[in-house]
């Protein structure tokens, strides 16, 4: 199994947050339009496994927020690009209360329809479970329901084969791992990949604010740029600060 260049963004929005995973539209827009003029192609996980080619790259977005809909959506189509959007099925058109959200800043989930919209524009649409909890902190029988449900109620609601889950905060196992091939899944998508169990996990590079402007986001995507593992390492220290919102949400214990 080979390794696909996988990008992930979380929110595109012009409003505030203390946290790196919010990229202003004009930034991505910007992110995007480089990647093109690189002779590079966005697509949706989906699409790169049935026509795999050497010039296209996977845009992943994870939390399917309402911004995606408002400003990626229309960049990636004037580019004639596609995503797959990671959605929180139990969150779908709400605000995002399972978060830590410092300094009480709530950003909404997309809704039904906004969902559909982004289908109707070949995205791809995937799991990302039901409440966002790390997947390896859960019982067994929660975890089963975490995974199936999502998928049967994803289907259900929106009449498209779910294939791909992604971990909440990128956490995972082999049981875990098993059990997404029990359920019909065909890979998983995280931050660290492992190619090697029964369906692969793919791994992914985050696009974060300050720190990624739009040649970062170029090394992400080719692998033959010597700048590639910097930017691999950069992204491993980063995400090591989403275990503060699992700590939170033990914390609050509400989640
Ligand atoms: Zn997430």
């Amino acid at each position: 199994m080979k390794e696909i260049p996988i990008l992930v963004y979380h929110k595109i929005s012009p409003r505030f947050e203390a946290g790196l995973t919010t990229i202003n539209p004009k930034s991505f827009k910007k992110q995007m339009q480089f990647l093109k003029q690189k002779g590079y192609v966005g697509c949706s996980l989906k699409d790169y496994h049935q026509d795999p080619q050497k010039n296209k790259f996977v845009i992943t977005f994870d939390d399917a927020y309402e911004n995606i809909y408002q400003y990626a959506l229309p960049t990636l189509k004037e580019l004639g690009f596609t995503a797959s959007i990671f959605v929180i099925v139990n969150f779908i058109g709400k605000y995002n209360t399972w978060d830590a959200n410092l300094f009480g800043i709530k950003f909404k989930h997309a809704n039904q329809s906004q969902i559909q919209e982004m289908i109707n524009s070949n995205w791809e649409i995937c799991s990302h479970s039901l409440s966002h909890k790390a997947l390896i902190s859960l019982t067994n029988k929660q975890i089963i329901n975490e995974i199936k449900k999502s998928k049967i109620e994803l289907e259900t609601l929106f009449d498209v084969k779910i294939n791909s889950f992604g971990f909440p905060f990128g956490y995972y196992n082999k049981k875990i791992i098993k059990t997404l091939k029990e359920y019909g899944y065909k890979n998983g998508v995280g931050f660290t990949k492992n190619l090697k169990n029964e369906i692969p996990v793919y791994g992914r590079m985050g696009v974060y604010k300050l720190v990624d402007g739009k040649r970062n986001t170029y090394f992400k995507i080719n692998k033959q740029h010597p700048l590639n593992i910097f930017e691999k390492v950069k992204g491993k220290i980063i995400h090591s600060g989403s275990y503060l919102t699992i700590l939170y949400q033990k914390i609050l214990g509400n989640h």
